[in-house]
């Protein structure tokens, strides 16, 4: 019997992750698809949590990627009020620039057999009379499938989950020749950004990148730019004296969740971003991304039968998977974004942190950093 084809679209973390677990385990023909060529520049932090590390491993790309990351080892943070404080991390984390990063989970997919197509626009999933999906339609022609995997990021154009959004809007820009100490990252969460936060990320040849998150609901996402601007001057003048910008600022939303909505049905499944696998708080998102991408492979590996699909124990075992796996994470970020824009934590002001928000800070930089299993 010939094996299932299956059409993945979008080569971000999560549909190139699901590519390679996949062809690695040659149970599928493999097409992945993204509408851009590669390498691509996408709009991240592109840091990766002890949790990231320990997805690219299972993916046996460790190797590749050291030779091309950035290392925060500490980090500074400080709080709504000002007060400041300096953490090791205890475990590293990588930063490697999503140029790289995506490239190379998708050339390593094609290495093990993934047939990759670039430039090449889903427009929209193709259904049989009766509903069920039988393959997507591109700006290149139709791809007949068994099973379309929708891994287009934010916003999705395939998600079927019609439950209301919340989205995190962000900005970001590239610098070098900057004065900001190596191998350490900077948090601040200024109030106006309630209960996210401003970055500075270590990123490889001397190049830094700072971005801000901020609940779209906020005032202040209504005026981004001048926000980023003051948060700028405000807390990163000194480090940027001398430096040169590189490229331009740029944004993309971000979707973040505290439940898991519809996510498969019997012939499409949904990873990452476009399933809203974005923890609240932290805004990471690759690392889910990527587990989600196995968890997918392992399941069409387990569960997908050929002539019938998923069967409906199998779509809600999926669902119920993610969420085992995801959503306690989520819920420790979304607490931390609550207690950070909290106004009681708020008042702290100025100097050391000290007291419950050092607390809460340092509970937060854990699981930003991956460790969230550590959170209560
Ligand atoms: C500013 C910012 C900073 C962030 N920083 C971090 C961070 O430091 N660490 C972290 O862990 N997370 C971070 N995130 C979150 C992270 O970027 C995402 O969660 C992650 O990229 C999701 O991966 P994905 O594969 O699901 O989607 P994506 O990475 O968005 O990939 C989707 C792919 O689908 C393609 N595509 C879209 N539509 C179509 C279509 N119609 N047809 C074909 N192809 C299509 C796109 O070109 C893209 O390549 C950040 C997000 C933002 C916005």
């Amino acid at each position: 019997m010939r094996k299932p084809k299956v059409v993945i679209v979008g080569a971000g973390p999560s549909g190139s992750a699901c590519a390679l677990a996949l062809s690695m385990a040659g149970q599928a023909e493999v097409v992945l698809l993204d509408k851009s060529c590669y390498p691509r520049v996408k709009v991240c932090g592109s840091g990766l949590s002890p949790h990231a590390l320990a997805m690219l491993s299972r993916l046996q790309l460790i190797p590749a990627l050291s030779k091309i990351h950035g290392r925060i080892r500490a980090m500074t943070g400080i709080g709504p009020g000002g007060g400041k404080m300096r953490l090791s991390t205890g475990r590293d984390a990588w930063v490697v620039p999503r140029v790289e990063l995506d490239q190379t989970i998708a050339q390593t997919a094609v290495a093990f057999g993934a047939d990759f197509h670039e430039e090449t626009k889903g427009l929209e999933l193709l259904r049989d009379p009766d509903g069920t999906v039988r393959g997507l339609k591109t700006d290149r022609g139709d791809f007949e499938a068994d099973l379309v995997v929708c891994a287009d990021g934010s916003p999705s154009r395939f998600s079927i989950d019609d439950t209301p959004k919340t989205t995190i809007r962000t900005l970001m820009g590239w610098w070098r020749g900057t004065s900001f100490p190596e191998e350490e990252a900077i948090f601040v969460w200024d109030e106006r950004l309630h209960g996210y936060y401003t970055w500075v990320f270590p990123e490889t040849h001397g190049i830094f990148n700072i971005g801000l998150t901020i609940p779209e609901t906020a005032p202040d996402a209504k005026r981004l730019k001048e926000l980023f601007q003051d948060l700028l001057d405000r807390y990163f003048a000194d480090g940027l004296v001398g430096a040169e910008q590189v490229g331009k600022w740029m944004g993309h939303p971000a979707v973040i969740t505290n439940k898991i909505g519809t996510v498969a049905e019997s012939r499409a499944i949904w990873v990452g971003e476009s399933a809203r696998l974005v923890s609240p708080g932290s805004v990471e998102g690759i690392s889910f991304a990527l587990e989600s991408g196995m968890t997918a492979a392992f399941h069409i590996g387990r569960h997908f039968g050929q002539k019938r699909g998923f069967s409906p124990l199998a779509i809600r075992g999926y669902q119920a998977l993610t969420g085992a796996r995801m959503l306690p994470k989520f819920w420790a970020g979304e607490g931390f974004a609550r207690a950070v824009a909290s106004p009681a934590l708020r008042g702290v002001g100025g100097g050391l942190l000290s007291g419950p928000l050092s607390t809460v800070i340092e509970k937060g930089v854990k699981h930003l950093l991956g460790n969230a299993g550590d959170v209560a």
